[in-house]
């Protein structure tokens, strides 16, 4: 029977895993590279209706962070081209983050800061993993919460494929002591001339938002390190310049503007788990931003597996499992996340075509319940998990 594993990475996968294994009866403990704390980097999301949903079934909620999204607009040109309901909820990173791990420590799961995972092997009984503070765990198993980077997805597979460019950065902040109309909550999507703007009032009376301006190249850490502040406000407010929306009154109005990223997707990751090590969340299938779900799907992934878990005593079958229901699904959004962002960077008639088909497709989407596979996924803690033939 498995009982102790080791959870490499304490960001969202790493403590909902932690708590669906308590749930299934295992003793799980989560190793985070980072002190504790250290998560405050500055970005939001949004947690979609199947990612709340596979929280409810480890009776965790998110009522008490951040806020609603009842619905997303989507603007072009200064027209609101297409509105459709959601059943969401935005939240930062940094209490998103820190209310998981609190959760999972309250619930009795041990979390281990300052504990960057270098290397792993298999034992005759078990695992052992290495950090890079020269320390060791054992476990009956691993399982690699470690994010778009992970160590551990390069562990099972050295030739594990690297994470694609999708061509876009992200940036963004939030505004205070502006008054903009339309209700609290709301997503509103602007595809700007130049550059993607999104933007939500936070009841509180502030506004949240992001930009994603385009790059063809993906420059490097230090070339992003090198601008400054004042020269990504340049630089926004220049691509924002021709366009009609509150983007620069948003923009003026942020003390703080977030160093710019490089947004990354996993079309495919060939090998998902050894005999004893198991990937889950970004660390095997990392979803454009674009997509909307890349932390609902590690929430996904963290209620499977711990069902795949609870019912097989083997660990490699649970883990073959836990691959065959996930893949075709998680490849799916990858996919829709690809195409959501390629809507994002147009060039003038490819914006034209856009904002003629964007009402169309949107109405199809909303008559037909086109995206229904992708929000109305839920997983039944209670059905037993088989092996697969
Ligand atoms: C700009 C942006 C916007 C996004 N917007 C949305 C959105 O609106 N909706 C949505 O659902 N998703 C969104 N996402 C995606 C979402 O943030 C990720 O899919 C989600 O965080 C994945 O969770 P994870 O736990 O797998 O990885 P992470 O959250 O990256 O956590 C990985 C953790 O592992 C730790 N770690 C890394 N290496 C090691 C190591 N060697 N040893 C120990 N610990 C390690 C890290 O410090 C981190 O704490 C967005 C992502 C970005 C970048």
């Amino acid at each position: 029977m498995t009982s102790r594993a080791l959870i490499i990475g304490g960001g969202i996968a790493g403590p909902v895993t932690a708590l669906a294994l308590r749930k299934a009866g295992l003793d799980p403990v989560v190793y985070e590279a980072y002190d504790k704390g250290s998560d405050g980097v500055g970005a939001f999301l949004t947690l979609a209706e199947n990612g709340l949903a596979a929280l409810e079934v480890l009776d965790l909620s998110l009522a008490d962070l951040g806020m609603d999204t009842p619905a997303m607009v989507m603007v072009s040109r200064g027209r609101e081209l297409a509105t459709a309901p959601m059943r969401a909820r935005t939240v930062t990173r940094a209490e998103l983050y820190s209310a998981l791990r609190d959760e999972a420590v309250r619930r009795g799961v041990a979390v281990e800061y300052g504990k960057r995972l270098v290397d792993a092997e298999t034992t005759p009984t078990g695992v052992r993993a290495r950090f890079a503070d020269g320390t060791t765990a054992e476990g009956d198993i691993l399982i690699g919460a470690d994010g778009l980077r992970s160590r551990t997805r390069t562990i099972i597979d050295p030739k594990a494929p690297a994470a694609r460019h999708i061509g876009l950065l992200n940036t963004g902040g939030y505004a205070h002591g502006l008054s903009l109309p339309g209700r609290p909550g709301v997503a509103h999507f602007v595809f700007g001339r130049r550059c993607f703007f999104g933007y939500l009032s936070h009841p509180d009376g502030g506004v949240w938002w992001f930009a994603n301006p385009p790059a063809k190249r993906e420059p490097t850490r230090e070339e992003l390190a090198a601008i400054t502040p004042g020269q990504w406000r340049a630089r926004l407010v220049d691509l924002f310049a021709d366009d009609t929306g509150p983007m620069l009154d948003i923009i003026a109005a942020t003390g703080h503007i977030f160093p710019a990223w490089n947004t990354y997707d996993f079309p495919r990751v060939p090998t998902w788990h050894n005999d004893r090590m198991v990937l889950v969340g970004d660390a095997v299938h990392a979803a454009s931003p674009s997509s909307g779900q890349g932390a609902s799907l590690a929430i996904e992934d963290a209620v499977v597996l711990g069902r795949c878990l609870r019912d097989l005593d083997d660990p490699a079958v649970a883990f073959t499992a836990f691959r065959a229901a996930r893949r075709q699904r998680v490849e799916r959004v990858v996919a829709q996340g690809r195409r959501n962002g390629n809507g994002k960077m147009q060039g003038p008639v490819g914006a034209a075509i856009r904002d003629l088909i964007l009402p169309v497709v949107m109405r199809r989407v909303a008559e037909k319940d086109l995206l229904g596979w992708m929000y109305d996924y839920r997983v039944d803690w209670d059905e037993p998990a088989t092996a697969p033939r």
